[in-house]
């Protein structure tokens, strides 16, 4: 049994559903779990904040554009599916009931001017909502069995809105219901991205968090294979909209692909991949829009030599540093500075130390001012923000001679803030300003991947 995931991009319009629908036939008995239809997180999460700044009318109009795109969505189907669009009622009442709930949350974040990280994670759920219930909709239309479930009932969390851990335990139950209708012959089709806290309410595993929900699903019903559709055709040597020459790589070690992830190949969850390492599921990426590609495979086998596999990098990343002649021979301090991360649920992806200052860089920035405050107690604090890691991913760098050479030679004329090589074998990582960046990455991947 597969678990093939759909993302925001193969979710634009019916040509892509009616191409979904060709792939999964092909590929039966598997689970679905897909993603909001392209864009549509993004609007739920505009109107939500434009409700709370006051914009109320701005905020109905968003909702208004989300229904029409997903009414619009389902009369183009029927049109080029040639069924019948009484087969879809019940696809159209959910898009009322759906929006009719968002207005009423629009609603009282325009009354109260409070939108709370529980009430967002509610309205940026409903993207996924609307879009697997309706996909399961339009599935049954053209003559295939698919049955809608509820991912509140499948994925369980704590309650840390918007960045909501699961309980992988309880997953081994609640999965429960997905293999038993496989079993009878049906196509389970569930949202990723959201699930539900202990005390029912909605919450989210965080932005592009439908790629994990496919890979914890994966893991509990113990699938051969983990599927990641996509809009490109799997994971490639840099990002192939900044660097138009980069390649598919036809096959990533799980270590490197979660590194390539995790500094900024958009194209996967960093996430995603554990769950899949920890049960050895070979996890595909996988194009719908050119099925026959293979892709990239992303399996346990390390290859021995020296490799660069890739260019990654992420904007918008902020830089705060310490300074304090306290740190000068002193222990403990780091681990006091830490600790206020970890208080403050942040991750922090890079750290350089010298003998008086240290700087770790974020990619979030919610709670930046209490984050501010509280290390002020430490030394002076300073934040930069508009930087942008820029990282080569591969194996083998601890033994390689001449690699840093080369980045360094061929970043001549950007200036590099921070640089970081070492703690793992498999990258090395830089930081510089963000307006650089995709000249970086196209000047590094010529550098590495030209022939
Ligand atoms: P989905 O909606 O399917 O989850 P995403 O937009 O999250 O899709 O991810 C796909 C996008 O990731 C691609 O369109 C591509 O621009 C981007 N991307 C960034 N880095 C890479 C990379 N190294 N390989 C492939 N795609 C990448
Ligand atoms: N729709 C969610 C997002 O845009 C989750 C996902 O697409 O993976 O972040
Ligand atoms: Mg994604």
């Amino acid at each position: 049994m597969r678990v093939l995931k759909f993302g925001g991009t193969s979710m634009g319009d019916a040509d892509s559903w009616r191409k979904i629908i060709s792939i999964v036939k092909e590929r039966t008995p598997c689970v679905l779990v897909v993603s909001a239809t392209s864009g549509t997180t993004n609007l739920l999460i505009e109107a939500a904040e434009l409700a709370e700044k006051g914009n109320y009318k701005r905020a109905l109009e968003l909702a208004g554009s989300i229904k029409e795109r997903h009414n619009s969505l389902l009369r183009q189907f029927t049109e080029k599916e040639g069924c019948d669009s009484k087969q879809l009622r019940s696809a159209y009442d959910h898009i009322d009931l759906l929006i009719e709930e968002l207005e009423r949350y629009l609603n009282g974040i325009g009354t109260l001017g409070e939108l709370t990280p529980r009430t967002l994670d509610r309205i940026s759920s409903i993207g996924e909502r609307l879009s697997s219930k309706l996909l399961a909709e339009c599935f049954n239309a053209a003559g295939f069995v698919a049955v809608h479930i509820d991912s509140g009932e499948v994925i369980k969390t704590d309650d840390a809105f918007g960045q909501a851990t699961p309980d992988r335990q309880q997953l081994k139950t609640t999965t429960g219901k997905l293999t038993n209708e496989v079993q009878s012959g049906r196509v389970p089709v569930m949202g990723g991205f959201y699930g539900n806290a202990p005390d029912g309410n909605i919450t989210t595993l965080g932005r592009g968090g439908s790629d994990f929900t496919a890979s914890l699903v994966a893991e509990a019903i113990g699938a051969d294979a983990l599927e990641i559709w996509t809009d490109v055709s799997g994971m490639y040597t840099c990002d192939p909209r900044v660097v138009p020459d980069a390649t598919s790589i036809p096959e990533i070690n799980f270590h490197e692909a979660a590194e390539l992830a995790y500094f900024g190949a958009r194209v996967l969850h960093p996430a995603t991949i554990q769950p899949a390492v920890d049960a050895d599921i070979p996890v595909q990426v996988k194009n719908t829009f050119q099925p026959d590609h293979p892709g990239t495979t992303i399996t346990s086998e390390l290859k021995e030599e020296q490799n660069i596999k890739a260019i990654a990098f992420k904007r918008d990343i902020t830089l705060i540093t310490i300074t304090s002649s306290r740190m000068l021979m002193a222990y403990g301090f780091l681990a006091r500075v830490f600790t206020v991360f970890e208080q403050l649920k942040l991750p922090v992806d890079l750290v350089t130390t010298s003998e008086v200052s240290v700087t770790m860089s974020i990619d979030r920035t919610d709670g930046l001012d209490e984050l501010k405050e509280r290390l002020k107690e430490y030394g002076e604090v300073s934040v930069e923000h508009r930087q942008a890691l820029l990282c080569v991913v591969g194996n083998n760098f601890l033994k390689s001679r001449g690699i840093a050479n080369r980045v360094f030679g061929a970043l001549a004329d950007i200036p590099v803030r921070m640089i970081s090589q070492g703690s793992s074998d498999m990258n090395l990582s830089l930081v510089i300003s963000n307006d650089k960046v995709e000249d970086g990455a196209r000047q590094l991947h010529r550098e590495f991947f030209s022939e």
